[in-house]
């Protein structure tokens, strides 16, 4: 018996290679195949509910190796892919969707700018054209840094992606004010999609009739906010506003009174106390986070638990044994 888990998380699961869009960074769905024989061969997969009854009472009898599979983003693949997979082994996965996917034929800023950074628009290109864009809202009378400033702060490489992709992501996710992000967003992923935004919508997202399916199944689903924002970089009202809605078009498939927060880009500023405190107030009893660790129900706090990328197991990597 211990208290640690291993989490694992999920964004796109598909087939990508022959896919409208193969330059869109997710997992191919063979690899997927593979990481599940994987994970089933060196883990013990278990149920969130597993996981929610060991946190109320801390006796941790979690199994040995255990693993819990995360999926963040509610996109069709999780029900076309996803689904029809572990329910074919019996394994249950924890779905986290943003309210807003569900209450509008939107599509998120985040996806906006996933999918323009694989419309094959090479990066140089969509980074003259911002600056382009921040040159018109100088000449405008908006006050805004110069790009070179805004270069400087925002493109520092990660993990995953070098910094010229990270300057685009976090100038359009949260380095500019909202409407200024929003309209650039916008403007770029329509003149390099092509196509209606509903209809985009409609292809990407999961429908709240596919979840109820799959819950009915024994799958989980959790907040993910409503509008896929920082929410430890909003003023507070609208924070409480965020959760609210995503509460409200979750409805159906979580219990109010023992819910799960994932919090959007899960790492600093994702989060803060005031979000913390707020979600406790409003019935969460778990919140998950980015940092790829294990997590240790006996130390880490129940709000911030840790999870790994799908990238850090095989076939992709065996980083999971090196970031224990
Ligand atoms: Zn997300």
């Amino acid at each position: 018996m211990s208290s640690k888990i291993t989490m694992v998380m999920y964004h796109y699961v598909r087939e990508i290679k022959n896919s409208r869009y193969p330059e869109i960074k997710g997992l191919e769905y063979k690899l997927f195949e593979e990481q599940i024989d994987f994970l089933r061969k060196k883990f013990q997969i278990i149920r969130v509910e597993d996981l929610l009854e060991n946190l109320v009472q801390p006796k941790y009898t979690l199994p040995e190796n255990a693993c819990l599979l995360t999926f963040d983003d509610g996109y069709t693949d999780h029900y076309e892919y996803v689904y029809p997979l572990l329910r074919k082994y019996g394994l249950q996965g924890s779905f986290y969707v943003p309210g807003k996917i569900l209450a509008e034929d939107a599509v998120l800023d985040v996806n906006k700018i996933h999918f323009i950074l694989a419309s094959g628009m090479p990066v140089d290109q969509i980074i003259q054209k911002l600056f382009d864009r921040l040159d018109q809202y100088r000449s405008q009378g908006v006050e805004l840094e110069s790009n070179e400033v805004l270069f400087e702060r925002f493109a520092v490489a990660n993990r995953f992606d070098p910094k010229e992709v990270i300057f685009i992501k976090r100038l359009l996710q949260n380095g500019l004010p909202e409407h200024i992000r929003n309209e650039m967003t916008s403007a770029l992923f329509a003149e390099c999609m092509q196509r209606s935004e509903q209809d985009f919508s409609r292809e990407l997202y999961i429908r709240m009739e596919q979840m109820q399916e799959m819950k009915k199944d024994g799958m989980f689903f959790g907040i993910h906010s409503y509008s896929h924002y920082w929410l430890g970089k909003m003023q507070k009202e609208e924070m409480h506003k965020d959760i609210d809605q995503s509460l409200a078009a979750l409805e159906p498939v979580i219990d109010l009174n023992n819910w799960v927060m994932n919090y959007p880009y899960g790492s600093e500023g994702a989060y803060n106390d005031e979000v913390l405190s707020y979600i406790q107030e409003r019935g969460c009893k778990m919140g998950l986070v980015t940092d790829a660790r294990v997590a240790d129900l006996a130390k880490d706090n129940p709000y911030l638990l840790p999870r790994f990328d799908t990238n850090d197991f095989p076939p992709k990597s065996e980083n999971y044994l090196k970031l224990k």
